[in-house]
């Protein structure tokens, strides 16, 4: 992996804006640059800002089998309106057998179930990219405060981050400006939005993170991608 400046990379782009860092990342790790996406309540500018400059970006999507069907339906609305190079990943046990075999394993333990059906599939998928574009935004959970623009992930890949400073507003301003669609679950309430058990995900009362409704009451805000992940059943998967 070729080694970085970061903390002058991230000086950098302090000033700079979102699509200057895009542009940037574009250069420096096409073709081997992925992104991602959850086709959840705001990935619909992110999909929209990186396409502008990189239409045929693969955009990488782990498909857990355990997603809304309101999600299924953006993500097809999506795929068509911005014609997007989508590659759906899978976990390796289909869900009908890893019901079976596990039951509700996201009630016991999400972070084992995150593990196999989200992490797993997705990191297989990353050995494929140098660099790696996501969505996170400093004010949507505490554990996501420290990220950087540019960072290294887990010695693995760059991880490039360009919606880091964005607001909540900046992003519905955004969406409006290009006639996005939003996930229809965001009218009743689902700011944040994973996968379908209520244990996993529910609506946001007024006033809370938009993360909140994100395994309520499991002492988890992040399904382990963007922090460190210890289950009961796998050693950890990155250090902090
Ligand atoms: S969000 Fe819930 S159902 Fe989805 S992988 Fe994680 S624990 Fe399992």
């Amino acid at each position: 992996m070729k080694t970085y400046d970061y903390e002058k990379l991230n000086g950098e782009f302090e000033s700079k804006s979102s699509e200057d860092l895009i542009r940037w990342a574009a250069q420096e790790f096409n073709p081997d640059l992925a992104m991602s996406t959850s086709f959840g309540a705001e990935s619909a500018v992110l999909l929209h800002l990186v396409t502008q400059i990189h239409p045929a970006i693969p955009v990488l999507f782990t498909n857990t089998g355990f997603h809304f069907k309101e999600t299924l339906a953006h993500r097809d609305r999506l795929v068509k309106q911005l014609n997007l190079n989508l590659r759906e990943l899978k976990p390796e046990i289909p869900t009908e057998e890893f019901l079976a075999k596990n039951g509700k394993l996201y009630e016991r333990d999400p972070d084992s179930c995150c593990a196999q059906n989200k992490i797993a599939p997705f990191e297989k998928a990353l050995k494929d990219y140098k660099a790696w574009i996501t969505g996170i935004r400093h004010n949507q959970a505490v554990t996501r405060r420290t990220a950087q623009f540019v960072e290294n992930y887990r010695d693995k890949l760059v991880k490039v981050n360009p919606l880091l400073n964005w607001t909540s507003k900046m992003l519905w301003d955004y969406a409006k400006k290009y006639n996005l669609p939003y996930h229809p679950l965001w009218e009743k309430g689902y700011l944040s939005i994973g996968c379908s058990p209520e244990s996993c995900t529910r609506p946001v009362q007024l006033g809370e993170d938009p993360r909140a409704g994100r395994w309520a009451g499991k002492n988890k805000v992040e399904c382990g991608l963007h922090t460190f992940l210890k289950t009961e059943e796998q050693e950890p998967v990155a250090k902090p």
